[in-house]
């Protein structure tokens, strides 16, 4: 497979300039390899294959649809430690993390969007309509580095399945396991223009994409700040926007709760892949009262998170992906520090000559409205934040421009409770598991939309509604 080429209208192709983006890994700091710079001539190329595949793709059976999409998932399963390895490398992904979150959740996500389009209902009959559901046209699928096959599968497969065709950017930082994808959809069989694949970079590639006459929606995953370009890009033509973007999330820690089950709980979210996780609880809130025993837990299992190299089974922990990730999270920590936070575990990293390592980090005695408790660090650094009353932590909560994720520890009937007043695309209650089906996006500044399951296909699907005189005026 190619990495030094695209892939549009079924083909390997070159691009049509020759300037390259070096791929790093993170951890040696070493380039695995180059992908092409795209531009706007071939998204150009990509779009217009992709414009030309809409027809017949769209009318083809959603039974075919789906048989070509089992067989590039057969592919990706027989591809799994490849994938495992690419996320290793160019994320910093520690083993046994990238086989689950990086190769074991896409794979399941792809089957789950399998599922749905088996059982969904295209058509729904009212009194006297016929309401149905479309496909849309070309989607532009723009996607981040921190789950880099996960963010793909959760737009190109629904949209694909719906019957659209396809133009995928992913992030310029960890490209390689969209092409993986490619193959997939190469060695399946997939109709020419069906997909697409330009990498690039999103103030090149993404915004041709967003403002391409040819294309229909833009689904893009990524920063608040990006997206918000984005949208604006696209709106100019009335594109279909959709959005998933940043998070600020609290963990609620009632009184009730059991603390050492919250810590674990909250540390997890926070620091597994290495706090680059959009979704991440990262403020800690705690009842002024138990400040004392709950930082004393913090520290207790922080302890026990094993930093290191990637490839090690025993590692959690890898580096940031990215030298401008390193710096960013750097500064946040220097900045919690003269905000006059509480550096209560870790320490402001000092250099990157062994890789992009930022260690575990915890500030205490936060105030919610630092620096570093309302903008988004991504690396793994926690904010406890005490409160006083119930209403004033549901209230620390919503002070935040995102609403992506959250969670409550404590008595099963006040923690649904709390949870009705928080504001927010998902809570977890007392370590409840996430279900596959289940919506993903975000209230205020977290985007527009929902991800995944049955409510995710339909973000890719129009509605038409159809009033039918013989039909309203049959005798049956
Ligand atoms: P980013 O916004 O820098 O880039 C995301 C993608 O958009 C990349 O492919 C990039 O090249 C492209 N892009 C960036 N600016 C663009 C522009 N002006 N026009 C067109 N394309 C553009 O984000 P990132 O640093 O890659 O990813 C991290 C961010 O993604 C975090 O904020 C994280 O919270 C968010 N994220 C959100 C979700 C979610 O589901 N809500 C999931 C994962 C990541």
């Amino acid at each position: 497979m190619p990495f030094n080429q695209l892939y549009i209208n079924g083909n390997w192709t070159d691009s049509k300039q020759s300037d390259f983006i070096e791929v790093e890994n993170p951890t040696t700091l070493e380039i695995i390899e180059s992908v092409p710079r795209g531009n706007s001539l071939d998204v150009d190329a990509a779009v217009n294959a992709a414009f030309d595949a809409f027809e017949s793709w769209s009318e083809t059976p959603v039974s075919k649809r789906i048989e070509f999409v089992q067989r590039a998932l057969d592919y990706v399963k027989t591809h799994r430690d490849r994938i495992r390895e690419i996320e290793i490398a160019e994320l910093g992904a520690p083993h046994q993390w990238a086989e689950m979150a990086h190769v074991e959740t896409p794979i399941k996500r792809i089957e789950s969007f399998i599922e749905v389009a088996k059982n969904f209902s295209f058509e729904t009959h009212l009194p006297s309509a016929v309401v149905r559901r479309e496909a849309i046209g070309v989607i532009a699928c723009i996607t981040p580095w921190n789950y880099p096959l996960g963010q793909v599968v959760q737009k190109v497969i629904p949209a694909i399945l719906c019957g659209n065709t396809v133009v995928l950017k992913p992030s310029q930082i960890t490209p390689l396991s969209a092409y993986v994808l490619a193959e997939a959809f190469d060695v399946a069989g997939l109709p020419k223009g069906v997909f697409n694949l330009v990498t690039g970079k999103g103030a090149e590639v993404g915004n041709a994409l967003a403002t391409h006459p040819n294309v229909d929606m833009v689904s893009f995953t990524g920063s608040t700040e990006g997206g918000k370009e984005v949208g604006k890009l696209a709106l100019d033509s009335v594109k279909k926007i959709a959005l998933e973007l940043g998070g600020k999330s609290a963990c609620i820690v009632l009184e009730s709760a059991d603390y050492e089950q919250a810590v674990k709980g909250v540390l997890n979210s926070c620091f597994l892949n290495t706090g680059q996780t959009c979704s991440a609880w990262t403020r800690l809130l705690v009842p002024k009262k138990d400040l004392r025993t709950i930082e004393k837990l913090l520290v207790k299992t922080a302890q026990n998170f094993v930093v290191g190299d990637p490839k090690a089974l025993s590692t959690q922990v890898g580096p940031l992906a990215s030298l401008k990730q390193f710096e960013k999270v750097k500064s946040y920590i220097e900045k919690g520090i003269e905000e006059g936070a509480t550096l209560l575990f870790g320490e402001v990293p000092s250099d990157y000559t062994s890789g992009y390592f930022v260690s575990p980090t915890i500030f205490t005695n936060v105030n919610n409205h630092m620096t570093i408790a309302q903008e988004e660090i991504f690396g793994p650094v926690l904010c406890v934040v005490p409160y006083e009353t119930e209403a004033e932590a549901v209230s620390i909560a919503n002070d935040t421009m995102y609403g992506l994720s959250g969670a409550i520890y404590g008595e099963a009937s006040r923690s649904r409770e709390v949870a009705k007043k928080i504001k927010t695309g998902s809570l977890t209650l007392n370590d409840g598991v996430r279900d596959i089906l289940a919506p993903f996006g975000g209230y205020k500044q977290s985007g527009i939309g929902r991800e995944g399951g049955h409510f995710g296909f339909e973000e890719f699907l129009e509605v038409k509604a159809i009033f039918d005189y013989d039909k309203q005026n049959s005798p049956s």
